[in-house]
């Protein structure tokens, strides 16, 4: 009989870390700058990569020293459950912690780390710099390929 997968069968919270980290699909999608509006609240992303981004592997160039070196970067973490609202709707996390399945270009699902850029679904190719965009014109890079998604009201 065909074993059910992990994702499918370990709650978030109980996942071990090599588990939980292996559940990034290396999209980058949430290392794009993204903007709140203050009256809705909704937030919509840009295609404005973060400086420590590589643009081309879709990684973290200083992947342990990320939250020192960028404060906003945000760790995800099993205490998050629930808030994970802010992320894109294709995330990994955000789609197990709704109860939806991970897509068929998911890594874990395909074998294959390049399926998440192969799918169109990574940030690979369509970024640009952040040290490059004045900041007063960063609405200016708002993208539609990521839906605007809105934070979670206790996160
Ligand atoms: S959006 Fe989710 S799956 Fe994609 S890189 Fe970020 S944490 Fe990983
Ligand atoms: S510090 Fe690294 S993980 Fe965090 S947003 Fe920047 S590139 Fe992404």
């Amino acid at each position: 009989m065909h074993e059910k997968p992990f994702w499918e069968t370990t709650p978030l919270d109980q996942m071990s870390r090599k588990q939980w980290e292996s559940l990034c699909d290396g999209c980058a999608r949430c290392c794009l700058t993204k903007i709140q509006n203050d009256f809705t609240e909704d937030i919509y992303y840009t295609n404005v990569a973060c400086h420590l981004l590589d643009e081309s592997s879709c990684r973290c160039t200083r992947y342990t020293e990320r939250q020192q070196l960028v404060p906003d970067c945000v760790v995800l973490a099993s205490d998050q459950l629930g808030k994970f609202t802010w992320l894109p709707d294709t995330c990994a996390y955000r789609l197990l912690d709704e109860g939806k399945p991970l897509p068929q270009w998911h890594p874990l699902i395909s074998g294959d780390s390049d399926s998440v850029h192969a799918a169109g679904m990574s940030v690979r190719g369509r970024t640009i710099a952040e040290d490059s965009v004045n900041e007063d014109k960063i609405e200016d890079f708002i993208i539609h390929w990521i839906p605007k998604t809105r934070a979670h009201k206790n996160a």
